[in-house]
């Protein structure tokens, strides 16, 4: 995948509470094409598969469990730059410390329950869209 390509999931908080549409909309609004999208659950494994950098982090089990607590949005997008434009329009991963006007700030309920995911770099972009929409 080139450099103008990200990886986000919209997470089973956002989605639980109708947010999927509001997310969206400030992707495109943010300049980003959605290239693929879809909504799914994963299963526990899958969840642990995809956090599996963070395994000897404290919150791991925990994100595991929450990440497979119901259905996500996971979606590739594009845009010049997209990884870090997108990690601008998705804000910090503690929302608390978000700036105002991203995704995080307005739709985050927690730094577990933060809405969306945003790949941190080309190489993680590629790997993660694959996760979901590879071969
Ligand atoms: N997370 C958490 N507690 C923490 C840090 C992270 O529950 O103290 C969760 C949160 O959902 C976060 C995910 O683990 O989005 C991955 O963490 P990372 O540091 O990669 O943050 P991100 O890249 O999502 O901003
Ligand atoms: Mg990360």
């Amino acid at each position: 995948m080139a450099t103008n390509r990200t990886f986000t999931m919209i997470k089973p908080d956002a989605v639980q509470e109708n947010h999927i549409g509001g997310i969206l909309h400030m992707i495109e609004e943010g300049g980003f094409r959605i290239v693929e999208l879809q909504k799914l659950s994963l299963t526990s494994e899958r969840a642990g598969q995809f956090y599996a950098v963070h395994a000897e982090r404290p919150f791991y089990n925990d994100l595991v469990k929450y990440m497979s607590s119901g259905p996500i949005v996971a979606a590739v997008l594009e845009k010049d730059n997209a990884v870090a434009d997108f990690r601008t329009l998705i804000g910090a991963t503690n929302p608390a410390q978000a700036a105002e006007g991203t995704i995080r700030k307005k739709y985050a309920k927690s730094i577990e329950a933060n809405a969306v995911h945003g790949s941190d770099s080309d190489e993680n972009a590629q790997i993660e869209a694959d996760f979901f929409f590879g071969k």
